[in-house]
């Protein structure tokens, strides 16, 4: 029996969370599904965007599903994932038949730092026009993100990947943090004799992404790299509405779909329910549900290449009716 704390959230959280969570209702895998609330909604009501009982919650659950959260976002799941420590922040990149990818046969995931480097959130103004940030880079958080690269990359070998982690830093002139990040991955590899490695600079590996995504397995990286690739990753493979994530740390798990709470669709049915049924898959993976998750993706990949689709992706079903067939397939 899997805990789940579910978070819809706001605007289209409301309706592709639910829709996720039919989908894994069907998959007959036991769930206690507890429901909480967080962003714009709560905040109107009562003045805060992420209760105390919502984190105590997430606190208690085996895995969280979040939506989406409106205008107080970082009030809420940025928050969230500093309160859980979820150091990795886990953004699959694959490329379904039937959906308008630029290129075919891409499968692979970034795993990006989520709590240091240039995000640390350390600027300064040290003199006037003179501004400054400082980009941390420390062997611990290093170790750590490697390390769970490393293993993703082993649990994916057995289902059959190249087995292959790709580090993207840019050592050459970020000499001491760089030098720090990408002297660490060796490190770690030693430990993964059965894993290939390989590194490249992250504005080469910004090419690679769009010129062969298809070669790459586990791409690992560091925070400010880890955003920007990502979303040119994920803008390869169709953009937004298929887009999942998710954010682990040593304790908990957080899963939300990359999307935002789109106001301009929201409570119309419209929105794309797929970014969070493959969020859902992501969070059977992570609770060792692999085969229930399998059965998930595989009844999505269906429903998508007969076009079973919502508007977004040229099809006219609406959320739930669409997040329907993939249950029914499940
Ligand atoms: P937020 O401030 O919560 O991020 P936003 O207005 O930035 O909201 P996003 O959710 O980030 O909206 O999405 C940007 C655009 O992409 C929206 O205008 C929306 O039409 C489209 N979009 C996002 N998610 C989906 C989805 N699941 N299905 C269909 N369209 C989507
Ligand atoms: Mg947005």
């Amino acid at each position: 029996m899997h805990k789940i704390c579910v978070i819809e959230g706001d605007g289209i959280g409301k309706e592709v969370v639910p829709a996720a969570v039919e989908v894994l209702k069907a998959t007959g895998v036991e769930f206690e599904f507890n429901h909480a609330l967080a962003g714009d909604e709560v905040f109107e009501k009562t003045g805060v965007a992420l209760p105390e009982e919502t984190i105590a919650a997430a606190k208690a659950a085996d895995a969280i599903l979040f939506g989406a959260a409106g205008e107080t976002a970082a009030d809420v799941i940025v928050k969230l994932r500093k309160i859980l420590d979820t150091y990795a922040n886990i953004r699959p990149v694959k490329s379904y038949n039937g959906i308008n990818c630029l290129k075919t046969g891409i499968d692979y995931i970034i795993v990006r730092e989520n709590t240091e480097g240039l995000y640390k959130g350390i600027e300064a103004e040290i003199a006037d026009g003179v501004t400054v940030a400082t980009r941390v880079i420390t062997k611990d958080a290093s170790e750590r993100i490697f390390k769970h690269a490393f293993e993703m990359a082993k649990d994916r070998k057995k289902q059959g990947t190249a087995g292959k982690v790709t580090c993207a830093h840019k050592a050459n002139v970020l000499k001491i943090t760089d030098g720090l990040f990408k002297k660490t991955f060796y490190e770690v590899s030693n430990d993964y004799k059965d894993i290939q490695t390989e590194d490249f600079y992250v504005d080469a590996m910004n090419m690679f992404i769009i010129s062969r995504p298809e070669t790459f397995d586990i791409v690992v990286t560091s925070n400010l790299f880890g955003d920007i690739l990502s979303d040119g990753a994920v803008g390869m493979v169709g953009g937004l509405g298929m887009a999942p994530s998710g954010n682990v740390g040593d304790k908990y798990g957080l899963f939300e779909p990359i999307h935002g709470s789109a106001p301009d669709i929201a409570g119309k049915g419209l929105a794309n329910p797929t970014a969070t049924i493959l969020t859902a898959v992501m969070m059977l993976r992570y609770l060792k549900e692999n085969e229930a998750a399998e059965k998930v993706e595989k009844a999505l990949e269906e429903v998508l290449s007969l076009g079973l689709t919502t508007p977004d992706l040229g099809g006219t079903l609406s959320t739930s009716e669409m997040g329907q067939e993939v249950a029914k397939r499940v």
